[in-house]
Order: C-alpha cells, then structure tokens, then sequence
C-alpha cells in the first residue's frame, strides 16, 4: 500500500492541492466535480501515458462508454505495473470494450422488459428493483447496466420516482424495496431522505436496501451526515460492491465501520471479472477482509452478457472452482452465493459444485469438501403431512398470518399437495402447436 500514499500525493500536487486545500481531497463534493472524465486528464494526473494509436483507439472506446474516475480511485492504481492492475482494468476503458460479440446484448436481464413504471423493474413475486439515477462516482467498465450508466447523466424526476413509489404503494405484494442506479448516494442527504421515508410509509414494505459502490469507489461519501440520515431507517440493509481486496484501504474500512457502527446490516456483491479477480486466492483473500469490517459475502456474479464486457468474461467453470475452494474451506459467512442473472430475465440462479453423489430410497451418499464420502440415512419412518397451504388445520400449530403467498409459483407448483399441475410446458413448441390444433 506504499505506492499508495505515494499516488495520493503525485495526484495531489497535480492538482495543486496544498495546505488546507488538502481537505478537498476528503470532501466527496470536491473528489465528484474532479472525477476524471479524459484520458488527457488522466495521463496528466497519474503520469501514466499511452502511445498515440492506443490512445486514439481509447478515445473511440470512451465515446461509446465514458469514462469516470474519483480521484480517490485513481489513486489506488499501481503506475508501475498498471497493465495488470485490478483497479486500472475496472475503471479504465480498455479498446477490446468495442468487440461486439453475436451473443452480446443491450439489456441481457430484460430489465426494460420487465418494467411497469420507469425506474422500477418487478420481476420476483415480493421484491422489486427500484432505480432512482442513471449516475454513479464511477463507472465501472465491468457495469452490466453500461447501456444506461453514463448514457447520460440522469437523475429521475421527483414525479418519475412518485410514479415509483406509487407502482409501490398500489402494489401489496412487495415486501422487500432494493434501491439501486446508478448509485443511489450520488443523491443529496435530503433526496434519499425523502425517498426513504415515503418507502417507509408503505405498510406492506417490510425490509428497504441500498445497492451502492461509493464505499469502494468513493468512501468519502459515507459522511456523518448521511449516516444520521440512514440510521433512521430500522429496516435498511445496505449492498456495496468491493471486487478486490486492494479496494479495501483504510479509507473505505472507515467509511464501513461508519456504517456497521450506526447498525446497519452490509452485504457485498462481487462480480467475477477475468484479469481482476478469478483466483480462488484472492477471492478467499477478498471475503475475509470483508467479514473483518462486518461486512457480509452476499452474491458473486458471473459476468452479464452485456455489450463491452466480453474481455471481462470467464467460463462458469472458474466460477465453480472458486465456490469449491471456499465451500467447507473457510467460514461459511464469508463465502457469498454464486449466481448467474439468467438472459432474458429469469433472475439469479444459483450455482453450485455438486455435493450429492448418490440416492436410493433411504440413503444419501455425498461428498465433503475433503473428498470423504459418507453416506446420511434417511428416516426409515417419515409421514408427510398433506399440505393444503390453509395451515389453520395444519398440526404444526403454526398460525400463519394470513400468508401473501397463497399460488404456488415455478417448481413449487410440482411439489404441492393440491396443485393438480403435473407439468411445466415452454409455450409455442411443435408439440404443443399440435395438440391446439385438434
Ligand atoms: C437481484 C434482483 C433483486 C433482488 O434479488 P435478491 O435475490 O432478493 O437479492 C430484485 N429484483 C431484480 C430485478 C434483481 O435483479
Ligand atoms: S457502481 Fe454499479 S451501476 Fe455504477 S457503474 Fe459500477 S456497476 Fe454500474
């Protein structure tokens, strides 16, 4: 972290900051209005400087994707080697950014598909994505919504968020809000303030989250006074997104325990970037630094098939071989969930090394993390209960409130006791033309 400090510095000086003008540097209003937006800003800042064809091929990259970078990011890359560096890669256009590929896609999750009400993507039974910016400090090159980030910079209106809001009130099945961009802290106190507390006011509105990477990207913006504002919230989680232990400066651990120490729950999404973090290594490296500032391993991401980030893509295998060596390896809260956002808008699957080796009647055979086998008996006597989803009769005494959920949904319709559905049919294939036919 030597070249660190040393970086904070040359960057420093290159912007003529001195004496008491050094407290710009904390002050993210300051780090957000000098977020470098040009590659001539950036070799003057840095000192790094490309060749003139190279820079000519970046100049097309960052018209199609711009380009931003907080000061206090770009003070983490390594000069010295910064080809192979986790941040430089995140946060720097690289011209391969360009290589379209066939199975690209402009909107892989079918997020606008799936979306009643501008800012608001309903795509699970209780919880619903809701948007609030198109901005961020940032821009990640690895951001799967690269299509609307940075586009142009766009707040919604108040009246496009009350459409929101109100897609939310009307709307008694959700539970769980997930406040997302963008980035949500690129709002003032106040905004989120106030979006927050119409949220709250929803009845049916159980839990509220934040997904935002300014504790990585820029953890200056974890203010006292936002955290006044947030510790209001008894129902606020908060999802960061650290890729990189190198992320994790002393810096963002401040801004963390700011947060952890006014009591809100952290979670953290990674996503598995080719170059930046697919080794087993780092990534256990990552998770343990992050459960050190109570910071909880929540998804790790196979990388979307947006546009621009086929560089960034490795097969699912990595993905598998990561999750294996830290499944039984390593604390179990410090290893997230591996999850691929199906194409087309399917939502996350989660993915797994296989575990059950075998089955008979009443007999699993599994494998540990070791390579022992054992073999769990099963009860030789176990009645299922018949479950006609009333669970007034049930003789589990559990009186539900009356449950939201009462339709079973997906695979859960195969397993219930009183859905007669006995398959699950893709509509419009040849069989199925067939039989409407007759
Ligand atoms: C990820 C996501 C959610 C939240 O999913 P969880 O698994 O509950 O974290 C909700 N809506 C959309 C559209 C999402 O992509
Ligand atoms: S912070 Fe999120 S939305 Fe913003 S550029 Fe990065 S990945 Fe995309």
């Amino acid at each position: 972290m030597e070249f660190y400090r040393k970086n904070t510095k040359k960057i420093q000086k290159n912007f003529s900051l001195k004496g008491n003008g050094l407290n710009s540097w904390r002050d993210y209003k300051w780090q957000l209005s000098h977020s470098i937006r040009n590659i001539d800003t950036f070799e003057h800042l840095t000192g790094i400087k490309f060749e003139e064809d190279t820079k000519k091929k970046l100049q097309d990259t960052v018209e199609k994707f711009p380009i931003s970078i907080t000061p206090y990011y770009a003070s983490l890359i390594d000069g010295e080697n910064y080809i192979q560096d986790p941040i430089f890669k995140q946060s720097f256009p690289d011209t391969r950014e360009l290589d379209l590929m066939y199975y690209d896609m402009k909107d892989p999750l079918s997020e606008d598909e799936d979306s009643p009400v501008t800012g608001i993507t309903h795509r699970y039974p209780d919880r619903v994505l809701f948007a609030l910016t198109n901005t961020c400090s940032m821009y990640c090159r690895h951001c799967t919504r690269k299509r609307k980030v940075s586009d142009v910079d766009y707040t919604y209106s108040r009246k496009q968020i009350k459409e929101g809001i109100k897609y939310i009130k009307e709307t008694t099945v959700v539970r769980d809000v997930l406040i997302s961009g963008g980035d949500p802290f690129m709002l003032s106190d106040d905004y989120l303030d106030w979006v927050l507390s119409e949220i709250r006011k929803i009845p049916h509105v159980e839990v509220m989250r934040i997904g935002t990477r300014m504790p990585a990207v820029l953890p200056y913006r974890i203010t006292n006074e936002l955290v006044k504002v947030l510790k209001k919230y008894k129902n606020l989680w908060i999802n960061t997104q650290f890729n990189h232990p190198r992320e994790l400066t002393e810096t963002a651990e401040i801004a963390l325990a700011k947060l952890a120490d006014s009591g809100i729950p952290l979670g953290n999404q990674t996503v598995l970037l080719a170059g930046v973090n697919d080794c087993p290594r780092i990534m256990k490296k990552l998770m343990h630094r992050l459960v050190q500032n109570r910071v909880r391993p929540y998804y790790l991401y196979q990388c979307d098939l947006s546009e621009g980030l086929n560089h960034f893509r490795t097969p699912v295998g990595k993905g598998i071989e990561i999750m294996e060596n830290m499944i039984g390896h390593t604390s179990g809260f410090a290893t997230p969930r591996y999850v691929i956002d199906a194409p087309g808008g399917g939502g996350k699957i989660p993915i797994i090394p296989n575990y059950i080796i075998s089955w008979s009647t009443n007999k699993v055979v599994l494998r540990n993390f070791e390579g022992t086998i054992c073999v769990y008996k099963e009860p030789d006597s176990y009645l299922p209960q018949f479950c006609d989803r009333n669970c007034d009769n049930c003789n589990l005494q559990l009186k539900l409130e009356p449950a939201r959920e009462y339709n079973p949904r997906g695979i859960v319709k195969l397993l219930s006791d009183v859905d007669k559905t006995v398959s699950l049919v893709p509509q419009g294939t040849e069989r199925i033309k067939r039989r409407k036919k007759r």
